[in-house]
């Protein structure tokens, strides 16, 4: 890097900063920004003499915004060095325990939202600060006031600052940007910015809407007479705030590295977003001692977990027809890696979001995978426009079949029924794991079979023959008899398989076991009422369900005889609190929260995905979100998982 360069990177750190804590309206990945911050760090260690006054790594955050009152924070507050490997991690470790020999390190979560600091005094909250640049902040008492998890009293006399992390959850994020996505309003890029802009808002209302969650991790000014930092966390959990759960006290790199990898597996399990995990000197004696930099203290550093976004670009956008005949736009990127996967592509769901995020071919677009979730773009940097960017046309002839479309506004769909995407699709479906989990039925076969001329429909595959096959491209005798023993292995499924096989639209897994264990294999011969009763259905689901069966009678006929699907045997459960009962699981469990519902349902359970005034028990862990909070409004009997086992006899 030469000068000139050097001062260009703290140019344009300080742009990207200014968006980022200002605006909470980021314009590059914390990625992007996390590599030029470094580069700029290398620079100014071999020049520390050229090292400019402005540069990022000289200060913390960025200046209040003048719309709130600036306030003063009673002791400074900080940002955190970051760690990116093992490697960084031991020579961090190994700084401190050179000198302290063997100190003990506490780790937490580093929740991704906004800083705020809490000052109580004579057991009242007085004032709540953004962190700003560390000195001063913007004073957001009132909208603090409204945040749930932050007690407007504590029982503590002494004058303290209690600091942490306002988060949202995940799933309020994504409600908040479907509302706002409806209302025609910019998106926030993700869950902290949504944090950081529903911290920051002039009408209280809005703050108080938005479900915000105070995380916290530390604690500034005060009196206590506790030493460690781990038990001073015990007591601020104590006075009513809320606890991360996931903390430990390790006393070497590789126990921090261990933690930081269970932590990392049960990253996903988490309510919130974690962007890392925060390692701090448990002695307060020792991290006096070790004090601070110009920017962080010198006794914590956060290490930083893989980045979920990525900055990369839209090439082109390709169209799929699915089984229904929905037309999906997918959009096609320059291939990025998260965490690990190769990202190519991401669903852009629909036209009208295409319209509403004012999404272009060529444009720069920030890429989300997190866990398991299918990638999507969440924002399109508008400020990297050069004017080549093209609008995406919303097509009006199916792109596989040729037929016409029908344009319903946010959807648009291939009427044609005999149209190959749909058919394909339907048996790919058909063969699927959640369906008849038939082995070999992919999309490169299912396609060979119907250009072939052999599979036009689901029935079919039921007289497929040797010969038929053998004929075939690519078809040898092994691979075609292993395709037809799957095929037949198919038989004797279970009921609730050849439902949800059959790809009916609004009836799902969940639904069609519903269905199986009400009506068994007869499921078509119910009535409208029978079905309208069941747990789940509504209106919608119960008329697609009807007029399936309507139009494709004599289909399921012929398929319930191929498959000759068992019917569903009626298990009995022993008594227990819960037979009979309604219950509701949420937040991270010990084992998959599936795992939970599954033994619900053996004890005789309905187990529901909301909780309303019909829910028996809310069975609860570690960061439960709003389900807890409605249970809690209803006075739901809420247990935790160990309670829950302990009441069936299961530890
Ligand atoms: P940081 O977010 O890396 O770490 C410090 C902050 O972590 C603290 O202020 C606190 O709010 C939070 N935190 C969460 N859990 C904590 C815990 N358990 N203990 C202590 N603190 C905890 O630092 P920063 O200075 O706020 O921001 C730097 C980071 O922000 C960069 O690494 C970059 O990724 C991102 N950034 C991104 C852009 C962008 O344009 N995308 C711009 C600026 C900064």
């Amino acid at each position: 890097m030469t000068q000139t360069e050097y001062q260009s990177a703290v140019k344009q750190l300080k742009k990207y900063s200014y968006h980022y804590y200002v605006l909470d309206d980021p314009i590059t990945t914390d990625e992007e920004y996390d590599i030029l911050y470094h580069k700029v760090v290398a620079y100014e260690h071999e020049h520390p003499s050229e090292i400019l006054s402005d540069s990022p790594t000289q200060r913390v955050g960025d200046q209040p915004q003048d719309k709130f009152d600036k306030a003063q924070h009673l002791s400074r507050m900080w940002s955190l060095e970051d760690l990116f490997n093992k490697e960084e991690l031991d020579k961090w470790v190994e700084r401190i325990t050179k000198v302290y020999g063997d100190v003990k390190f506490y780790s937490e979560p580093k929740f991704d939202g906004a800083s705020l600091n809490l000052i109580y005094d004579d057991g009242k909250l007085v004032q709540a600060i953004t962190r700003g640049d560390g000195t001063q902040g913007e004073d957001v008492t009132q909208n603090a006031k409204t945040i749930q998890s932050i007690p407007l009293t504590i029982d503590y006399q002494e004058r303290i600052e209690i600091r942490g992390e306002v988060v949202i959850f995940k799933e309020d994020f994504e409600k908040i940007n479907e509302e706002r996505l409806k209302n025609g309003e910019n998106l926030f890029a993700n869950p902290r910015n949504a944090a950081a802009g529903s911290l920051r808002q002039l009408d209280t209302r809005i703050t108080a809407s938005r479900r915000l969650v105070f995380m916290p991790y530390g604690i500034g000014a005060n009196t206590l007479d506790i030493a460690n930092l781990s038990e001073r966390m015990e007591w601020v959990y104590a006075l009513g705030f809320r606890n991360p759960h996931m903390t430990h006290i390790c006393v070497s790199s590789d126990e921090i590295e261990t933690f930081y990898h269970e932590m990392r597996i049960a990253r996903d399990n988490f309510a919130m977003l974690l962007d890392g995990m925060v390692i701090k000197v448990d002695s307060i004696a020792v991290q006096d001692e070790l004090g601070y930099t110009v920017k962080n203290p010198r006794w914590a550093a956060a290490y930083k977990f893989p980045a979920i976004e990525k900055l990369t670009t839209l090439k082109e956008v390709i169209y799929q027809v699915g089984r229904s005949g929905v037309v999906t736009p997918v959009a096609i990127v320059e291939p990025v890696s998260i965490e690990g996967v190769v990202v190519e592509r991401s669903t852009l769901h629909n036209f009208d979001e295409i319209a509403r995020k004012d999404i272009r071919i060529g444009d720069k677009v920030i890429i989300l995978r997190s866990g398991d979730v299918i990638p999507k773009i969440v924002k399109v940097i508008t400020s990297e426009r050069d004017g080549n960017e093209t609008v995406i046309d919303r097509p009006s002839l199916c792109p596989v079949c040729n037929s016409e479309l029908l344009d319903e506004g946010a959807l648009i769909k291939c009427q044609n029924l005999d149209c190959e995407a749909r058919v394909v699709n339907s048996i790919i479906y058909f063969a699927s794991k959640p369906c008849l989990n038939i082995d070999g039925l992919g999309e490169r076969i299912v396609l060979a079979l119907h250009e072939a001329g052999l599979v036009e429909e689901l029935i079919d595959l039921f007289r497929l023959t040797l010969e038929q096959l053998l004929r075939l491209e690519g078809f040898k005798e092994k691979k075609s008899q292993n395709l037809l023993y799957a095929i037949q292995a198919a038989k004797g499924c279970e009921c609730w398989r050849f439902i949800n096989a059959l790809g009916i639209e609004h009836i799902g897994e969940v639904a069609s076991k519903t269905l199986c264990t009400a009506f068994g294999t007869a499921f078509d011969r119910a009535h409208r009422e029978e079905i309208l009763a069941l747990d789940g259905f509504g209106g919608e689901m119960v008329e697609s369900l009807l007029e399936f069966v309507r139009v494709n009678g004599a289909k399921i006929n012929a398929l319930r005889e191929a498959l000759e699907p068992i019917e569903p045997v009626k298990k009995i459960a022993v008594e227990n609190p819960f037979k009979g009962k309604t219950v509701v699981v949420t937040g991270a469990m010990s084992v998959a929260r599936d795992i939970i519902k599954g033994m619900m349902e053996e004890l005789g359970a309905k187990v529901a995905s909301s909780v309303s005034k019909k829910t028996d028990f809310v069975i609860f862990g570690e960061d439960a979100g709003s389900k807890y909070d409605k249970a809690v409004e209803l006075g739901i009997t809420l247990l935790t998982e160990s309670e829950f086992r302990k009441m069936v006899g299961n530890n």
